[in-house]
């Protein structure tokens, strides 16, 4: 029979924590945290909290968020959307509430829950035999009935963590209002905004160093931001970060020499040739890949080696240069250069601007 008796709260879950001590003695080496006495100190008062407070949790309707809850001896919730499976209880159970209330189990089922753990990283978890009841406030993951699973549950001050037999992080729930420990996951992580969280909002996404800073330096008036803490993860920053999605490979390719002819500029360079020369003009031809490679003391010296070039390769090959692609560099659209390209019957292709991937390979060659 499934209970929920707050008021018994601190009698059960001393117990609790004493089987699940022998059973860690038997399992473990290295102690937790928790097995200090300090911590345990801890854990009384957050029971003795929750039995004071839980008319103020039950102000959390709206939310329906996962509280981890020591008293409880089920997983239970009130949500029907969220069960994968659902069945009807062959006998009826009974949930005492602290106030000596009973509500009315209506079912039993399993539920899969998208954890958001601390580095961002999701992570799906199935709670199995979770009673129905359409009444609860709140929903309650049953600290004794994870760990008869062989789970282990480590509290600290700010965080209790759900850890696998091979103690893999399975979930996190943090405590709020210093009251519960609410599970972090996909469906109530918008609820789960810490403080530290919203400043980071109001601040336009301002990143935690200076955040920080703030804080350290006293440069806002009423800021009240906990150093110590990690922000959690923001998509609308990850979002804001992405760049573009990624190029396609060109998959056209000149048919005959000189058809089309990739062209870039480089420089300058922050140390002299030589000769003296502080940029390097580069032309790569499409079809062959055969590359030349101009040494230039000036910027303004590339028109004459480009018809330097021009008037050797065509002599050479016997074909004419029929495309040009560049970037937008002043070098090259300048009007001497479009008004010779013009008259030799030379296609210009020029790359959008800042998009130097459209011409990839000039690129890449310097
Ligand atoms: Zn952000």
């Amino acid at each position: 029979m499934g209970k929920l008796d707050i008021s018994r709260d601190i009698a059960e879950f001393i117990n609790e924590r004493k089987v699940f001590r022998r059973r860690q003695k038997k399992r473990l080496t290295k102690p937790f945290p928790w097995q200090h006495k300090k911590t345990l100190v801890v854990m009384k008062v957050v029971a003795l909290l929750l039995a004071k407070h839980c008319h103020l949790v039950s102000k959390l309707k709206d939310l329906h968020p996962w509280i981890v809850n020591s008293g409880a001896t089920s997983h239970m919730c009130q949500d029907k959307e969220v069960f994968s499976t659902l069945k009807q209880l062959s006998k009826s159970v009974n949930i005492v509430l602290g106030d000596g209330r009973a509500l009315q189990a209506a079912g039993k089922g399993d539920i899969t829950l998208d954890m958001v753990l601390p580095n961002g990283e999701s992570k799906l978890c199935t709670m199995h035999n979770v009673l129905y009841v359409p009444s609860l406030s709140y929903n309650l993951l049953s600290v004794s009935q994870t760990s008869q699973r062989g789970n282990i549950i480590k509290f600290s001050e700010s965080a209790c963590y759900i850890l696998s037999n091979s103690h893999k992080l399975i979930a996190k729930a943090e405590m709020k209002c210093g009251l519960e420990y609410n599970v972090v996951n996909k469906a109530n992580v918008t609820c789960s905004l810490t403080n530290e969280d919203a400043w980071h909002r109001r601040f336009g996404h301002l990143g935690l160093c200076n955040l920080q800073k703030l804080s350290r330096k006293e440069l806002v008036k009423g800021y009240k931001f906990d150093t110590s803490q990690e922000l959690t993860f923001c998509e609308s920053c990850t979002h804001g970060k992405q760049h573009r999605t990624k190029f396609p490979t060109s998959v056209r390719r000149a048919e005959v020499p000189l058809c089309l002819v990739h062209s870039d500029l480089c420089g300058k360079m922050n140390e002299k040739s030589l000769s003296g020369a502080e940029y390097v003009l580069s032309f790569i031809d499409d079809k062959t890949h055969f590359t030349w490679v101009y040494f230039l003391k000036r910027k303004d010296e590339a028109f004459e080696k480009f018809v330097e070039w021009k008037t050797m390769v065509e002599n050479e090959s016997g074909v004419k240069l029929k495309a040009l692609r560049t970037d937008n560099g002043g070098e090259f659209t300048s009007p001497r250069f479009q008004s010779y390209l013009k008259k030799e019957g030379v296609v210009h292709e020029c790359t959008v601007p800042k998009t130097p991937e459209q011409n990839g390979k000039a690129e890449r060659m310097n």
